[in-house]
């Protein structure tokens, strides 16, 4: 057989469908009428109003067979259930590292281990930088968040391979600075806060040879270890012949320590964990953890949760799918830039951003270009994502009355794992298509109501 056929263009799921979940079918008069009654604020939407949800990666994941029939092993016993010890053993197996400590989420990961480290006055946690729950579970401790990014994350033309790297120089003079006072560095892999990122093999090895130095713990927030994983073999020198789980385990080689919200790259619905090489922080840990999270050997998770992310932790390096998942991505992402609304590039692991600053020059960050945007994707089309600009991120100060926008007016749209066909992203494309000469006419928002803090979740908005 001499005959070679071209490789196909078409992206293909490397998975065929068992369970189905009808998409909510709506029409525009009926979206509009559920846009109006939750005050035009996405979050408010009941998710069967919802035919495309790309508010979240997190959590949103299409379990395998392989997933499910796990969950019939579920081993419930309240101490040394059979699930921990083989929970334990695939995190084991997947990062090298010692205590391996389940948890109900990432975030109480994080609060677990500030919670342990942070016990002095005068403290700093650095990184590349934290996402948003790492950074208020740093703070409330007391202690400082401070982010590093590097010089190229924050240009959104830079095409450069590795927009989520530290960067080293600041890494250092910042620990030289600042003898005895910085308590640990995180790498957040991929950036999720800089559009999902990713960091380099050989970013990672300095930035933990630089602790090493000063003896200083280095922590991987590895919730999409694998995406990051795949991008380093397909873009970094000397790569490209070795595994995504090969360079993975490299990868945790150099962390003293990782905490994972499982919701990403593990397809769990539920579920995160602390792995620590040190005994007597992993000691320190468990002892708190009694509190909040239960027995060390569940966490908060039930037994049959363990056993889905132990199956789930396995199947998310195989490279048939992290391929179909960059490419997919990458794919939407191409899309809208044929639509002529321009997006953050490259394309990151996880989501598409849509620059709305740049599509809606006419709307005054103020009035809320990318609100604008989301509340049209979702009105004319059913897709649900989320404002990533100054509702999220401006600085609001209620008693002052004052307000500043954030430095990027974005909306995020963010792919949930192995949900939805390439048919959904097409149709989506082909709509954005129709709307897109429309977006100059798009008006902007007022915020109505809102409360003290984090008031993307629940403010209320009017249509200029
Ligand atoms: C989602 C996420 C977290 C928080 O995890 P939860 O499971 O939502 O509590 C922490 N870090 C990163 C990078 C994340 O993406």
């Amino acid at each position: 057989m001499s005959l070679q056929l071209p490789a196909a263009k078409t992206i293909i799921e490397p998975f065929r469908i068992k369970v189905i979940e009808p998409l909510a079918m709506l029409s525009a008069t009926e979206r509009s009428a559920a846009l109006t009654k939750a005050h035009h604020n996405l979050f408010g939407l009941p998710a069967d109003k919802v035919t495309f949800d790309l508010l979240t990666d997190s959590g949103t994941s299409a379990m395998s067979a392989e997933q499910w029939s796990a969950m019939m092993r579920g081993d419930e016993s309240y101490a040394g259930a059979r699930s921990y010890y083989r929970f334990e053993k695939a995190v084991q197996d997947l990062t090298g590292l010692t205590h391996i400590i389940p948890t109900h989420q990432g975030r109480s990961a994080e609060y677990l281990l500030m919670k342990a480290l942070l016990n002095k006055p005068n403290m700093y946690v650095l990184g590349n930088t934290h996402f948003d729950t790492t950074r208020a579970n740093i703070e409330s401790t007391g202690a400082k968040a401070i982010d590093l990014p590097c010089e190229e994350t924050h240009k959104p033309n830079s095409m450069d391979n590795f927009k989520g790297n530290i960067h080293l120089e600041q890494l250092k003079s910042f620990i030289t600075d600042h003898p005895n006072q910085v308590a640990l560095v995180i790498m957040t892999i991929t950036n999720n806060s800089v559009g999902g990122q990713p960091v380099s093999l050989q970013n990672i090895k300095e930035a933990k040879a630089i602790c090493k130095t000063h003896q200083i713990p280095f922590f991987i927030d590895c919730a999409r270890f694998a995406e990051n994983a795949y991008f380093i073999q397909q873009r970094e020198a000397g790569q490209k012949n070795r595994t995504v789980a090969q360079i993975a385990k490299e990868v945790f080689s150099y962390g003293d320590g990782a905490l994972m919200s499982a919701k990403k790259d593990a397809f769990g619905n539920i579920g995160g964990f602390l792995a620590i090489n040190d005994n007597a922080l992993a000691e320190e840990v468990r002892r708190l953890m009694v509190i909040t999270e239960g027995f060390p050997t569940y966490g908060g998770l039930a037994g049959r949760d363990m056993e889905a992310l132990a199956v789930g932790l396995q199947e998310v390096v195989d490279e048939n799918y992290l391929s179909y998942r960059i490419k997919s991505v990458e794919y939407f992402g191409k899309g809208i830039e044929s639509c002529g609304i321009p997006t953050v590039k490259p394309w990151g692991g996880h989501a598409v951003y849509i620059n709305a600053g740049a599509t809606l020059p006419q709307i005054p960050s103020l009035h809320y270009p990318g609100q604008a945007i989301a509340a049209a994707l979702y009105e004319h089309i059913g897709i649900r994502g989320v404002e990533v600009g100054s509702v999220m991120l401006g600085h609001y100060n209620l008693d002052e009355g004052t307000e500043s926008p954030a430095p990027q007016e974005l909306v995020r749209l963010a792919m949930p794992r192995r949900a939805y066909t390439q048919s959904h992203v097409d149709y989506m494309i082909e709509m954005m298509g129709h709307l897109a000469p429309h977006l100059s006419s798009l008006k902007g928002y007022k915020i109505t109501k809102q409360p003290k803090y984090l008031r993307h979740f629940t403010c209320q908005f009017e249509k200029l």
